[in-house]
């Protein structure tokens, strides 16, 4: 351990004193723009924050080694609920988190005191977060670090919102959006616990009413009024008699609350249990009907009004609870209601749908044998009933005029006429609820006024955020689609809040952006930051007209230096470093951010720049696994980063995190794991540094011979296979060819030469053949592992940096399909002869192989020749033999080997036939002769080889005649 630190520490040193990672315009070569999205500096980061950084910085380190001019910068998002929030909980005396910092993270207890100020704990956690990704080798160019809560940076993002806004795409109104009632402030995805996005839903509310009191019944399938039997209450809980908007309602206790936010004015008059209400009656709007009100204890109060309409003949639940009180007679009686009332209580068919009777709740019930109300079965059936009808389903006559409508048709049709009839009203609920704020309080539904949005239901821009999606190159491929749905249905979205770190809205100061809104188009600042820092540009010198010019080339920047008192150089070089670096190459983070920042990222870009300096590319990755199970506080098994690196060392980590899955599943870190990656990466140190005392530099050239071309071809076909793998970040593969498929084949080419009597010829090319190997493997490696890539480098003498070297190119001249093929032969008369062995169980003193007969092989060809069309048949292949003489002679002997290759030929795959047909004849005894020592040494036994028919051969069993091509017969005594 002690060994891997000490190379990391010389090498992040080594590297920040030679800056290679401070990446400027160099315009003779390309660039490549990398980011990955910034941390909420609320807490340090585990291992599970590693896997996304570390892909970005192994794409970096790859594109620089590609020839690319390569920056990848990094910035701290201090702004938005996530830093609040946890400074929150702490002043609150949280004891979960104080034990979690404490105990995990082991920030000093008397620290914490301090970090109750959300500034000084952002502040705290990103030093922490900064330490961590230097100790793991990140290339970043820290010079263009920055924080969300810079004044500069607040002048970009106000810049940004009154481009968005000259643009159309801020609105201001009343929508609904999720709201944390403690906090008084919108709530999304990052303000959540779990990160959930609260998903608003529009519930109808239908008006049951008695006498002049109204039962608001929310529904989400307002079309089944037509089939409601009965209202369910919850006996058990608290409902309320009100005053809503001149109404008198009655609805759930919690309901007020909402009601409230949802701009109702409700004034409570009475509060009593639901069962108070139970057995009485009401009237259907929609049918004029009256039905009885009756119990259900799978009515949540605390969901939209807390009454329910039943329709047992489409609703699952309906149908269970209906059900389940017909079977409890006792409970109904305390309500007075007989068993008689409910029995007559039957579901009505109002839909009808193909596969189905006139119940579908009740086919679905049966089908998925649910029978209590609690039974989550229950959401799948609902879901499966309501698919099905909601796209094959047709209204039946009892609908009146809404017969023979489709049931999407008839959803809003219905909902339309009885909200203008005054019969019907609509209701928000979040339908993803519970969703709990980062401070634990249950969100709500809020209407808020004056509420500013970014309107991403524009068409036009939506078809703007496609066109830009579908020039990008998606890695992997597979959560393109998942884009195209978020960019369809994402709608106006709460920009501003009232409270909170962040920019201020640069026309209404009284709100604040928030931190989904202030972090899409952030990637553009840090190609200007740089300059900013040292030319010490104040705030109010980043003028609107100065960013317009440096941003979107508009305006002269002769003109704008005399009004900002900047030097109009100093403008130029800054719109010079945004053009050279713009557009982005690649975007890496998190899936989980898809359906929000990253697709915003593409909306906002497409907003504000021409479409040359859209973002090309955007990378996604899955979460990280703990030894199998899911990383959480509950399951203590989170490591966090820095401690992982101690513990097992960056190298490692980086290679744990990323080489256990490709990007979308989930990798599997374990202890184990990090420890076999180290023992690797020690193995190849080692092997490197006995290499390194025979010196490098002064080889001389000698010839190859057919193993040296093996190794060679077989590195270079590995060279290609990394490289094609790490283009499209297949990460997992790529170290997989190179630190297992590669070493497999250098350890059988070092046991294939590994001889004490080679001549200084042979050690010469071997010593070549060795270099280049090693050469190619550390670096291909070094994007993943640099630390120990970079050691290795220099003790065999690399100059400068690995991580600048030109990755090793795929050199095709050396690709050699006959020295495979011949090696392949190889290796399987070694395994051929230690299968014999081993089933005879003898230690052999001489071995004899004999190589087929010049007849044998003329035959093979010809039937591989055959097969290539078709399945070959004996018969015609021997017709086609007997043509020649030389065969005919000895037609027995034609036959029987026929006989024995017919079948063999038709079972080998297509490729391996190609390969044997372009090869042509195999001189089988050269090979063997060549490898003599080899299978001397392996087999320690004296090796004799014979051609079949050599009428010399030492052959007392009768074996030569066995001999097939690259099957030679085998003697053992
Ligand atoms: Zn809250």
């Amino acid at each position: 351990m002690e060994f891997l630190k000490k190379i990391e520490e010389k090498w992040q040193k080594n590297w920040e004193k030679a800056r290679i990672f401070e990446i400027d315009p160099d315009p003779s070569k390309p660039k490549c723009f990398i980011t990955v999205a910034y941390p909420y500096p609320n807490s340090p980061q585990h291992i599970g924050h590693g896997r996304t950084y570390t892909m970005a910085d192994v794409h970096a380190r790859y594109m620089r080694m590609r020839g690319y001019n390569t920056l990848l910068p990094m910035a701290f998002h201090y702004t938005g609920t996530p830093v609040l929030a946890m400074a929150k909980r702490l002043a609150d005396n949280d004891k979960g988190l104080i034990s979690d910092f404490v105990n995990v993270y082991k920030i000093p207890e008397q620290k914490l005191k301090e970090l109750t100020e959300p500034i000084t704990m952002a502040r705290y956690f990103h030093q922490e977060i900064k330490c961590g990704m230097k100790e793991i080798g990140f290339s970043i160019d820290w010079r263009r670090e920055f924080t969300t809560t810079d004044p500069h940076y607040n002048r970009f993002i106000e810049w940004q919102f009154q481009k968005l806004r000259q643009n159309g795409y801020i609105t201001q109104g009343s929508h609904p959006v999720g709201w944390c009632p403690k906090d008084g402030n919108p709530v999304g995805m990052h303000d959540t616990v779990g990160d959930v996005e609260p998903e608003i839903g529009e519930f109808t509310l239908i008006k049951f009413t008695k006498d002049n009191t109204v039962f608001p019944a929310a529904t989400l399938r307002p079309e089944t009024v037509f089939g409601v039997t009965n209202i369910w209450l919850n006996p058990d809980t608290k409902y309320v008699k009100a005053t809503v908007n001149g109404e008198q309602w009655i609805i759930s206790q919690e309901a007020v609350e909402k009601l409230i936010n949802q701009n109702r004015k409700v004034k409570v008059q009475q509060t009593f249990q639901g069962k108070e209400l139970i057995g009485k009656h009401v009237k259907n709007p929609a049918t004029g009907k009256t039905i009885p009100i009756l119990p259900a204890d799978f009515v949540d109060p605390k969901n939209a009004t807390g009454v329910v309409m039943s329709v047992p003949g489409h609703a699952p639940y309906d149908y269970v609870a209906l059900e389940n009180i017909k079977k409890q007679p006792s409970k109904l009686k305390q309500y007075g209601i007989t068993v008689q009332d409910v029995n007559s209580v039957q579901p009505i068919s109002l839909i009808e749908v193909k596969g189905y009777s006139e119940i579908p709740a009740g086919d679905a019930i049966k089908k998925m044998n649910i029978h209590e109300q609690s039974d989550p079965k229950l959401e799948d059936a609902t879901k499966e009933v309501y698919r099905h009808e909601f796209h094959n389903g047709k209204m039946k006559p009892c609908t009146g005029k809404y017969a023979g409508m489709s049931v999407a048709e008839a959803k809003d049709r219905v909902k339309q006429d009885l909200i203008s009839e005054g019969r019907a009203t609509v209701m928000y609920e979040l339908l993803n609820r519970p969703v709990l704020c980062r401070c634990k309080t249950e969100c709500i539904v809020k209407i808020v006024k004056d509420q500013w949005f970014i309107d991403y239901r524009k068409p036009e821009w939506k078809a703007l955020a496609h066109k830009n999606l579908d020039m990008m190159e998606i890695l992997p491929e597979e959560v393109r689609q998942e884009f195209n749905n978020v960019i369809d249905w994402l709608h106006e979205k709460a920009c501003a809040r009232k409270s909170g770190m962040g920019t201020r809205l640069p026309w209404d100061k009284d709100w604040i952006i928030e931190s989904l809104s202030d972090s899409t188009i952030y990637m553009a600042y840090y190609t200007i930051v740089k300059h900013v820092k040292q030319h010490k540009i104040q705030p109010a010198q980043l003028t609107d007209e100065a960013l317009d010019y440096i941003f979107l080339g508009s305006g002269k920047p002769e003109e704008i230096s005399g009004k900002i008192g900047l030097d109009a150089k100093i403008l130029k070089q800054m719109r010079d470093e945004f053009t050279y670096f713009y557009p982005l190459d690649s975007r890496h983070s998190g899936r989980e951010l898809i359906p929000n920042h990253l697709t915003f990222m593409i909306f906002n870009h497409t907003a504000i720049f021409p479409e040359k300096h859209w973002p090309r590319q955007i990378a996604t990755n899955g979460h990280v696994m703990m030894e199998g199970s899911k990383m959480s506080k509950s399951f203590g098994n989170i490591i966090p980063l820095r401690e992982a690196i101690t513990k097992f060392g960056a190298d490692p980590v980086r290679l744990s995190v990323l080489s256990t899955a490709e990007l979308l599943q989930d990798s599997d870190f374990s202890p184990t794991i990090a420890k076999s990656m180290r023992d690797r990466l020690e193995k190849l140190y080692r092997f490197a540094s006995k290499l390194a005392k025979t010196s490098r530099k002064k080889i001389p050239k000698a010839p190859f011979t057919a193993i040296d071309r093996w190794m060679l071809s077989r590195l270079n076909q590995h060279i290609k296979n990394a490289t094609e793998a790490m283009d499209k970040l297949a990460v997992r593969k790529a170290v997989h060819t190179v630190l297992y498929e590669l070493d497999q084949d250098f350890q059988w080419y070092q046991r294939r030469t590994a001889t004490r009597k080679e001549s200084p010829k042979r050690k010469a090319a071997i010593a070549q053949v060795f270099n280049e190997v090693l050469d190619a493997q550390i670096k291909m490696l070094a994007p993943v592992a640099p630390h120990v890539c970079e050691e290795v480098w220099e003790m065999l003498g690399g100059e400068d940096f690995i991580a600048q070297s030109p990755w090793p190119t795929h050199d095709k001249s050396k690709v050699d399909i006959r020295a495979e093929e011949n090696e392949a032969f190889i290796m399987n008369v070694l395994d051929d002869t230690l299968n014999i062995m081993k089933a005879t169980g003898t230690k052999p003193k001489k071995i004899c192989y004999y190589v087929a007969a010049p007849w044998k092989w003329k035959t093979y060809m010809k039937a591989l020749e055959n097969s290539a069309s078709a399945k070959v048949l004996q018969k015609d292949l021997m017709k086609q033999l007997m043509q020649e003489p030389d065969l005919r002679a000895k037609a027995e002997k034609v036959a029987k080997f026929t006989g024995q290759i017919v079948e063999e030929i038709n079972r080998t795959s297509e490729e391996a036939k190609q390969r044997q047909t372009q090869i042509g004849l195999v001189s089988e005894s050269e090979a063997l002769k060549e490898a003599k020592s080899f299978f001397q040494k392996e087999l320690n036994a004296e090796i004799h080889v014979y051609n079949e028919e050599d009428p010399k051969r030492h052959d007392p069993k009768q074996r030569a005649q066995l001999a097939k091509p690259y099957r030679p017969a085998i003697f053992i005594e």
